[in-house]
């Protein structure tokens, strides 16, 4: 069962039926069809409408049941999935990666210190293993394989590829779907020692795609590890959020007052484009990060979150004149139609217009220094 549309409410609704009561604006919304659009979106309790069927309400009421549970553990949350593809909306938790770590084997100490203090840093988020599930014994901030058996999800064991993606995906169809209640659990696949990195690799990186809400390693290969939270991280990315850095100073290669000044938005993939060229550069740099909302410059300066006033504030919030001697600020070449406007308003610097692409910005500041 997909969402309810506000088309398919408002056939319920007496607008529809040309029947008494048709936009009588009772529930506060002006038609019928308003009424309808907002209950679609669960914007509006169905309460407010005192002429809604009672086919209309069992319809909704079903419809509006989360196809997945969530399952908190430790803070990490599992589950409330509720599509199937990422481009219809979002996924909502990513796939948590937890690892075992059985008292009783030898080596478990090294074991979980290397799990612990396993950490990789991916567009400026720090990632680290979701859940550590003790077997003989408790240590501080784990659960135990006792807990975790308990905890509210399905487990699935791997032992044949096949069965466990069918499974995965059964499960997922049914749960968002037709909102069956028994498959709304999140699923957990189990992994039991395997020595073939390949195979598991593989496997677990197509639950981590179809639809595993957790993985659990009786084994810890970092590189393993390394691989799925880079898919991971992939996958489980808003669509609808640009992936965005901070907004403020970056700093290259230790510069001082006399040092170059360049501008950019704060579009992830913008910046670290950018940031790999200054760090590779014979001299020091900043680099002004200006707030955009995560787009890129140019449809940050068509969506006008990137004009004049907003660099002008964002220059004056960051204290830029009474911190550098620089004068000038090198900006984008795709901005290079701002140059005018961005002078007017910004007196203290000299508006250059830089590179296109970020890869020329080494040529570009080679010219310069000639000049
Ligand atoms: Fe239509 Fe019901 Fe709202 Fe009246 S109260 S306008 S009938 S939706």
């Amino acid at each position: 069962m997909t969402e309810l549309s506000g088309l398919q409410i408002f056939k319920y609704l007496p607008a529809a039926k040309k029947a008494e009561h048709t936009n009588c604006k009772e529930c506060g919304c002006p038609t019928c069809m308003a009424f309808a659009l907002k209950l679609a979106k669960h914007n509006i309790d169905i309460e407010k409408c005192k002429y809604i069927t009672d086919d209309l309400k069992e319809i909704y009421e079903q419809n509006s049941k989360e196809p997945q549970k969530t399952v908190d553990i430790n803070g990490i949350k599992i589950g409330g999935e509720n599509i199937l593809y990422r481009h219809e909306k979002t996924f909502v938790n990513r796939t948590a990666i937890g690892i075992i770590i059985d008292l009783n084997k030898p080596g478990w100490k090294e074991k979980f210190e290397q799990v612990k203090n396993f950490e990789i840093t991916r567009v400026n988020e720090h990632l680290k293993i979701d859940l550590i599930i003790t077997k003989n014994g408790t240590l501080p901030e784990c659960i135990t394989y006792e807990d975790y058996k308990k905890l509210p999800i399905k487990e699935i064991v791997d032992e044949n590829f096949s069965k466990t993606a069918d499974e995965l995906i059964e499960t997922r169809k049914k749960a968002v779907l037709e909102k069956d209640e028994n498959y709304s659990s999140p699923v957990c696949v189990y992994f039991k020692h395997t020595e073939d990195l390949n195979l598991l690799c593989a496997r677990a990186s197509y639950y981590i795609c179809k639809y595993a809400n957790m993985l659990v390693f009786e084994d810890f290969n970092p590189y393993l590890v390394t691989s799925l939270m880079t898919l991971r991280q992939n996958i489980f990315t808003d669509p609808q959020k640009p992936l965005q850095v901070e907004s403020k100073i970056y700093e290259f290669n230790n510069p001082d007052k006399n040092s170059l000044i360049f501008m950019t938005t704060n579009f992830a993939l913008t910046f670290f484009a950018v940031a790999n060229e200054l760090e590779s550069l014979p001299v020091p740099s900043y680099l002004i990060v200006t707030p955009a909302e995560g787009m890129s410059v140019l449809t940050a300066w068509s969506a006008e979150k990137f004009t004049a006033q907003m660099v002008a504030k964002t220059l004056k919030k960051f204290d830029l004149a009474n911190k550098v001697k620089n004068r000038k600020i090198i900006i984008p070449g795709l901005l290079a139609h701002m140059k005018d406007e961005l002078q007017e308003e910004i007196k203290d610097f000299e508006i250059v217009v830089g590179t296109v692409e970020a890869f020329a910005i080494g040529d570009f500041v080679k010219n310069m220094a000639k000049k």
